[in-house]
């Protein structure tokens, strides 16, 4: 049964897939007819029936906070209260200032829907959430997207990436990619320490934990030399993977780091 989940979401996709009804739109219109009886849209969380595909049910919907102006400039963290007019910044902004330039997040990284979404991307063999999950981040990020050359997922230190055979961070940048257009490259950076786990760790801790942690190898340097960098990653807790990795590809001459992440802790 394993084997058949995959198999019929595919099929599902493909039936509901808009270029059916470039060649016979009759045809079309009967086989995504078809595919509604036979596979309806499901919750892409929790596989509850909802009215159209990929998207979440009423009940994920609801448990999930999106992020939405008004927000931090620099850190994209929701405002309380409306100050009225954009370009504020958040007094943990002015404090702390980060090694990027802007951060932007789909939601805000908590239990319901959206850990789910995310743990379920990392660990479980959900590989098509990326797709969805993208798309909501291409739209989170626009104006990041509009002014960036190249994207770069955060990487997996190698033993990482051959534990779990899949960077989740660079399955989010390659449907980022498809949405905006912007090139992604998942070598223009590597993970060269592997880092013992954030949890736990005070500010200072993780920073220090961090520090060298990233590099943009000799052989990559004229790929991100000048270039306006989105990095991309499933979730950002306290910033501080955002700030070794940028901190990395500014050293290595990249004009400008924004970050691009599905949920972020506020
Ligand atoms: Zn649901």
């Amino acid at each position: 049964m394993a084997y058949i989940a995959p198999v019929t979401r595919a099929l599902s996709q493909f039936l509901r897939h808009p270029a059916l009804s470039g060649t016979s739109a009759v045809l079309g219109r009967v086989l995504r007819a078809a595919a509604d009886i036979v596979f309806p849209p499901s919750c892409l969380n929790c596989r509850a029936a909802t009215g159209a595909p990929y998207g979440l049910c009423a009940s994920c919907w609801s448990q999930a906070r999106f992020i939405e102006r008004p927000y931090c400039e620099r850190l994209g963290t929701p405002f309380a209260a409306d100050l009225g007019g954009d370009g504020f910044l958040s007094p943990d902004a002015v404090a702390n200032p980060p090694v990027f330039a802007r951060a932007r997040a789909v939601a805000q990284f908590e239990d319901g829907a959206i850990r789910q979404l995310v743990h379920r991307l990392k660990y479980s063999d959900r590989m098509e959430l990326a797709k969805p999950m993208g798309a909501w981040m291409a739209r989170a990020g626009a104006e990041l997207l509009d002014d960036a050359d190249l994207l770069v997922p955060v990487p997996l230190h190698r033993r990482r990436l051959a534990s779990r055979k899949f960077n989740q961070a660079n399955a989010l940048a390659q449907a980022v990619s498809v949405e905006s257009g912007v090139p992604v490259d998942p070598f223009a950076l590597v993970r060269v320490k592997p880092t013992a786990s954030q949890v736990g760790l005070s500010r200072s801790q993780r920073a220090l934990n961090l520090q060298c942690a990233f590099r943009v190898p000799e052989a990559m340097t004229a790929r991100v030399e000048g270039r306006a960098i989105v990095l991309v990653d499933d979730v950002m807790t306290s910033g501080a993977t955002a700030n070794a990795a940028s901190r990395a590809l500014l050293r290595a001459g990249a004009k400008r780091i924004d970050v691009l992440v599905f949920a972020r802790v506020v």
